[in-house]
């Protein structure tokens, strides 16, 4: 039984021991955030170490670990157990192992628990901030052996030569492309997002694979274009970061330009998470990695469950570093799909439409350019005692085509519709780190409509 073929029911049970295993022997006891946040909720570990009793955790995001827009609160996500602490929770043949080595060798034991939950790697990661993900060296195994399993994914084999044009800057995709291609014995080359480097490896390898930042691709193709870039042999582009409608259109038509026909394929990790995701060559989706990761969907307005699409909330299996557990991941996908896929056949649960970085949108407002947490926005809304209704509004004014994040509130009948906007506005600063362009006090009747990312938040 291979990782991609075994049925639903073999899939759930390996799981729930994943699962278990992780939150009960590695996070509970380990992890400082989730020890903290399990005894505010009353909670003990083994209480929601079943996929049910885990969905009814709240989902935390970025700003729920880094309160007030500190990066420094990620720390609070890795796994720091000490020498007897590891006892307790280290699987069997592995603590025997060690402890028989502690009688031979003095200093040995010490060093194997290191080995097991010592970070030695870091990328970064954020959509409103940046903060460090740590991995031990197990955890860049996983990650190795993920990679292995994209290339699967993706139709490619170690014939296929890999030429990446990603930013150097530490990331979660260039990390599980770099060990990926080492997993799956693949020549691979890294010179950077500069055209004119990225023409210079094109030159010295025959890539067969282009791997591109999904919101610069087409760009990109164009400028390698114009420095000459050879293109010859190339079969595949892999787009990094789940492309939008649009950017795989722009894609496509610098590709016909160039007068190229190749398969264009994606790949994405979500932000926090360390493996990439292939998406199916027959168009069905991301394929996960049932042993190595829970995908549950939240309302992105309350966080609370939903049945529908959402939010796609992770919890990472069997990673020690940062351990991510019921993760808001800022991205909407219209759903998870189980069974045999019908392109390639996989039984692994497959990731439907997803909008990457969907919540948490990085707006050009006339304060400056950041990325907008529309789930602290919501949250600031949802719920309150002093507003009937509400709408947000982002997207550019019609005015002068700078971003805007408007708040519509509709106030209850005995509340004092300035002070309201005040509270409102207040609220939202505290929960999104940043004041709404505006708070408008309307009638329910007079509430904007329009495209909408969730039910009560619109996007011009
Ligand atoms: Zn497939």
């Amino acid at each position: 039984m291979s990782w991609d073929n075994s049925t639903t029911k073999q899939q759930q049970s390996t799981q729930a021991a994943a699962l278990k295993a992780q939150v009960v022997d590695a996070v509970g006891p380990f992890s400082p955030f989730w020890r903290g946040r399990l005894k505010s909720l009353g909670k003990t570990a083994s209480q929601v170490s079943s996929a049910e009793t885990l969905a009814t955790l709240p989902a935390v995001g970025e700003r729920d670990v880094c309160a007030d827009g500190n990066p420094a609160g990620a720390a609070a996500l890795v796994l720091q157990a000490g020498e007897s602490g590891w006892a307790l929770h280290a699987e069997g043949p592995q603590l025997r192992k060690a402890l028989a080595s502690r009688l031979a060798r003095p200093g040995s034991y010490r060093a194997v628990v290191e080995a097991d939950i010592r970070p030695t790697s870091f990328v970064f990661a954020g959509l409103g901030m940046r903060f460090p993900v740590a991995s031990t060296r197990g955890d860049l195994d996983v990650v190795a052996r993920a990679g292995a399993r994209l290339w699967q994914v993706l139709g490619l084999s170690r014939a296929d030569v890999l030429v990446a044009a990603l930013p150097l800057r530490p990331s979660a995709s260039l990390q599980a492309l770099q060990l990926g291609a080492i997993g799956a014995g693949c020549p691979a080359l890294f010179p950077g997002d500069d055209a004119d480097e990225v023409a210079a490896a094109l030159r010295l390898v025959p890539a067969t694979v282009l791997a591109l930042p999904s919101g610069r691709a087409a760009t990109l193709l164009e400028d390698l274009d114009e420095a000459g870039a050879s293109l010859q042999a190339l079969s595949t582009v892999l787009l990094i970061g789940a492309p939008s409608d649009d950017e795989r259109r722009n894609v496509a038509a610098a590709l016909s330009h160039l007068g190229r026909r190749v398969t264009v394929l994606a790949a994405h990790a979500p932000d926090g998470h360390r493996l990439l995701w292939g998406e199916c060559p027959k168009g069905t989706g991301l394929h996960t990695y049932p042993d190595l990761e829970l995908l549950q969907l939240v309302d992105p307005e309350t966080g609370e469950a939903t049945s529908g699409g959402g939010e796609l909330v992770l919890t990472q299996l069997g990673l020690k570093g940062t351990a991510l557990l019921r993760w808001r991941t800022g991205d909407l996908a219209e759903g998870i799909a189980t069974g045999s896929c019908p392109g390639c056949g996989r039984t692994v649960p497959r990731v439907v439409g997803t909008r990457r970085g969907a919540l948490v949108p990085s707006l050009a407002l006339r304060t400056g350019t950041r990325g907008v947490d529309l789930r602290g926005v919501a949250a600031a809304l949802d719920g309150r005692a002093d507003v009937v209704d509400w709408r947000v509004v982002v997207g550019p004014s019609t005015r002068d085509g700078a971003d805007e994040v408007l708040v519509h509130v509709v106030p209850t009948a005995d509340q004092d519709e300035t002070d309201v906007a005040v509270a409102v506005a207040r609220d939202v600063r505290q929960a999104a780190g940043l004041l709404p362009t505006q708070v408008v006090v309307v009638d329910a009747r007079d509430l904007p409509t329009g495209a909408a990312l969730s039910r009560r938040v619109l996007v011009r």
